[in-house]
């Protein structure tokens, strides 16, 4: 193994102690817990030592380069999920190759899907991101525009809603950060009792690199990692 590899599957294995000691804290099992290995900042050969390192769940943030590392990394068993923002003319392209796209920001993007999805004869998954820091820069739905739409989106035929996306604002502190995670995981409560039975809130993709110990104690499921892999590589 080269010595990029090794030092990318030592990460790895960091991350997941890591991840298992704060599910056990918060009294969560590890196994509940998907941890989305970002592969954004890297090249494919990098991206393959990630799958060799036994994950099955790559994430990409900008979809030429999901095309681009799916592509080259079909022979290996890893599921991808869109994790940024996708143009509406991205999205036939995607939906073939990603098997959750996280960060539907919008409803013009979610009929996208729903029409697409449709064409291709397939389900999308999808959650909805939200924009819970209120940061301008930030994509997302605001969290009270959630709950007026969930008809609509319950409307989308050929779409499957697993849950919520959030990030934390810029910047913060983990106190802060726990806060915004608080936020999205309270949204989903305040909308469980009133959501159309199409639509599924079990789903909490939330955690980063820097924050993703307050994430799982606020009861994230996915947790989205990214530079935390790549530590002590040049890049
Ligand atoms: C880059 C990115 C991540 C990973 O961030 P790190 O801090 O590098 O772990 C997670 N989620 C989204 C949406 C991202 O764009």
């Amino acid at each position: 193994m080269s010595d990029i590899a090794q030092r990318i599957a030592e990460n790895i294995a960091e991350v997941r102690c890591r991840i298992a000691e704060t599910a056990a804290r918060c009294g969560r099992s590890a196994r509940d817990i998907t941890m989305v290995a970002v592969t954004k900042y890297v090249g494919v050969a990098e991206a393959r030592a990630v799958a060799e390192a036994g994950c099955r769940v790559l994430g990409e943030s900008r979809p030429q380069q999901l095309w681009e590392k799916a592509e080259a990394l079909k022979d290996r068993p890893v599921a991808w999920h869109m994790i940024g923002h996708i143009q509406r003319n991205k999205v036939r392209r995607t939906l073939p190759l990603a098997t959750l796209i996280e960060s539907v920001d919008s409803m013009r993007l979610l009929e996208t899907i729903d029409a697409e999805a449709a064409s291709l004869g397939q389900t999308a998954s999808i959650l909805l991101e939200v924009n819970v820091s209120g940061e301008q820069a930030k994509h997302g739905f605001a969290p009270e525009a959630v709950e007026p739409l969930l008809e609509q989106i319950a409307a989308c035929r050929n779409i499957r809603v697993g849950g919520l996306m959030g990030m934390a604002g810029w910047g913060g502190t983990q106190e802060d950060a726990r806060r915004d995670f608080a936020a999205l995981r309270q949204l989903r409560e305040r909308l469980r009792p009133n959501c159309p039975r199409e639509i599924v809130l079990d789903d909490l993709s939330m955690g980063m690199s820097g924050d993703f110990p307050a994430a799982i104690a606020e009861g994230a499921t996915i947790v989205r990692i990214g530079s935390a892999l790549f530590e002590g590589i040049s890049r």
